[in-house]
């Protein structure tokens, strides 16, 4: 197909904005222009539970999604062939609404696909509990900065012939029981690969599943190798999936990862891939673990930080395990005033993060000055929102990330004592909160009413507030807005963390436990500060709230009030050494070079180290 000039041009990556003119429904896909010579003809799907692609569409919840959306938004820039498959979800994940107490309540964040999306024609029908399930696609492209246009297709099985709690199955993301799970796990895996083939992507080189979630593609690709030489699945076709299969692991504790009763899944899938599953040994202890079927079917396997890939090379000593650190993407995270600041100084970023580098030239003035807007635009939204006028002169902390109790929202509240000293002795400060609580996340619901009480306590010494139904748009005003990210979460729970790398981008530092990311990205007093960083410090609420107090206290709020120029060199040299690093443009040559490349998946120091 002839490239037309708009399709040329170059668009704002401002993804996260409704209705933006490139991205969403649109009239046709351009026909992979400008690949760059990366990609060669490899072409990937990429299946995921959840995709966050624009703030309109709800069909995320937090950083698993995000982190998809910003893959498939890097590949799309970056000339690379991929397929997103995902779920439609038409009650979303859910709105949040907080009460005066800090109380959560949850409505459906109903939407009408038919504004976003274009609706496909194939309809495949899958095998759930013994009955057909129609399924139909809705279609997203995502579109790169050259051009080039990814497809995601949205499953749904909402449609005619389908008996009501069938048509269910597509609504609501993480919402419903282990049953309502694996149905969905099925039509992401088993039905999206059918859907694919319907559309005519049969035989993609390599299929990505992005967490767990989506391993019953492994067991479809084999399901298809038995049938075809009728008779069952042996290693060598075990061996043949692997060479197409990449896994992404992203949960760093064993409960984290999905599993499902026997009886239960040969309920839902039926006994024939039940046999499969238990042929490959996959049913050892009554359960099938999704994170051992995709293990089991990947040829590369990687956690999401190098201090990841540890915990999961621990938690599977049987498989090999790499790492790719997590990125963000870069045009989508990067607020207006800071997009322009690079624009000016160097306008290659947006092709070529790796540009970012350059942003140590950049003068300090210029960055205070787009920083000083996007905290002016935090406030005004702040007080539009919540009618809580906060002052733009102070110090401002952020913490903003899904309300579950590892990663300890609370723990800057561990002494309010201390905290009234530090405002009144060394200078004020104020604090914006925000995090969604899964509905059947007790803890994480008390958590928030935890954050409330303190707020409440701390009276006017500390202003802190917390805004309601935090999504991608509050996400960057929030990672661009504040003067530090805090980021708190128990050692090793944060496989990788992403806010801290979109506030790295907006020139914000951090003050972080030493988890996921940080211990790849921090510098101490270069790109922000680290708590509790001894070697075996102890990770308790009290040793590690004495160290955060203690970095405020020295270093962080005296540097902000009395060395702004310090500040500011800081604030630079976070966006020189960690948005030019922990982007999604790096990350997704990563995969690119060490994954999707034939030789990665056939080499044969892929292999599991033994079986
Ligand atoms: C980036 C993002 C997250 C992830 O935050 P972490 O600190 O990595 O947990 C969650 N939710 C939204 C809306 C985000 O934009």
């Amino acid at each position: 197909m002839k490239q037309t000039e708009t399709e040329r041009t170059p668009r704002p990556p401002d993804g996260i904005a409704a209705g933006n003119a490139n991205v969403g429904k649109s009239p046709a896909p351009a026909a992979a222009p400008n690949t760059f010579g990366l990609a060669g003809s490899t072409t990937v799907g990429y299946l995921s539970m959840e995709i966050g692609l624009e703030n309109n569409v709800p069909t995320f919840s937090g950083g698993l999604g995000v982190l998809a959306g910003d893959t498939l938004r890097s590949a799309a820039d970056l000339g690379i062939r991929m397929i997103g498959v995902t779920l439609l979800y038409r009650k979303g994940y859910f709105r949040q609404s907080l009460d005066d107490a800090g109380n959560q309540a949850e409505t459906a964040a109903s939407w009408r696909p038919e504004m976003h999306l274009d609706e496909m024609e194939p309809r495949v029908s899958v095998q759930i509990e013994g009955r057909s399930v129609m399924l139909r696609a809705w279609r997203y492209l995502v579109r790169g900065i050259g051009g080039h246009a990814i497809p995601v297709y949205l499953l749904d099985s909402d449609v005619e012939p389908n008996a009501p709690l069938d048509r269910e199955f597509t609504h609501s993301l993480y919402g419903g029981d282990d049953r309502y799970r694996l149905c969905q796990e099925t039509i992401l895996g088993i039905g999206g690969l059918q859907m694919l083939q319907a559309l005519g992507h049969s035989d993609l080189d390599a299929y990505h599943m992005n967490e767990g979630h989506a391993a019953l593609l492994a067991l479809h690709l084999l399901e298809h190798r038995a049938v075809a030489k009728i008779g069952a699945a042996d290693r060598s076709d075990v061996d043949a999936v692997r060479r197409r299969c990449v896994f992404t692991t992203h949960t760093p504790v064993p409960a984290g990862h999905d599993s499902f009763p026997k009886p239960l899944v040969e309920s839902v899938l039926g006994s024939a891939r039940t046999t499969i599953l238990a042929d490959l040994g996959l049913l050892e202890e009554q359960k099938l673990n999704m994170t051992h079927l995709a293990l089991e079917c990947a040829g590369y396997v990687n956690g999401v930080a190098r201090i990841h890939q540890g915990v999961s090379q621990a938690m599977f000593p049987r498989y090999r395990i790499r790492a790719v650190t997590n990125g963000v993407h870069a045009g989508t995270w990067t607020c207006p005033s800071m997009r322009r600041l690079f624009d000016r100084h160097i306008p290659e970023w947006r092709f070529d993060n790796a540009y970012l580098r350059y942003a140590v030239d950049i003068p300090t003035a210029e960055l205070v000055e787009a920083h000083r807007e996007a905290k002016a635009g935090l406030i005004a939204a702040v007080r539009d929102k919540t009618g809580v006028q906060l002052d733009d002169s102070v110090f401002t902390i952020g913490f903003a990330r899904r309300a579950t109790p590892y990663k300890r929202a609370d723990l800057l509240f561990h002494s309010l004592d201390r905290l009234r000293w530090i405002a009144r002795n060394l200078g004020p400060f104020q604090l914006v909160y925000g995090g969604k609580s899964h509905p059947r996340d007790e803890g994480g619901k008390d958590l928030i009413r935890r954050v409330f009480a303190a707020s409440k306590e701390l009276g006017g010494a500390v202003r802190a507030v917390y805004v309601e139904d935090y999504d991608m748009q509050w996400g960057q005003l929030l990672t661009s807005g504040v003067d530090l990210w805090l980021n708190t979460p128990e050692k090793t729970r944060e496989a990788s963390g992403t806010s801290g790398m979109k506030a790295a981008l907006n020139g914000v530092p951090s003050l972080s436990v030493l988890d996921g990311w940080w211990i790849e990205g921090h510098v101490e007093g270069v790109t922000g500060w680290s708590v509790a960083n001894r070697r075996n410090a102890p990770d308790d609420e009290g040793t590690v709230a004495h160290s955060l107090y203690g970095k405020l206290e020295r270093l962080v709020i005296p540097l902000f009030y009395e060395r702004p120029n310090d500040y500011a060199t800081v604030m630079r040299s976070t966006i020189a050494l960690n948005g030019s690093f922990f982007n999604t443009h790096r990350m997704v040559s990563q995969y690119l070079f060490n994954a999707y490349s034939q030789r990665a998946r056939v080499g044969g120091e892929t292999r599991p180290a033994e079986r």
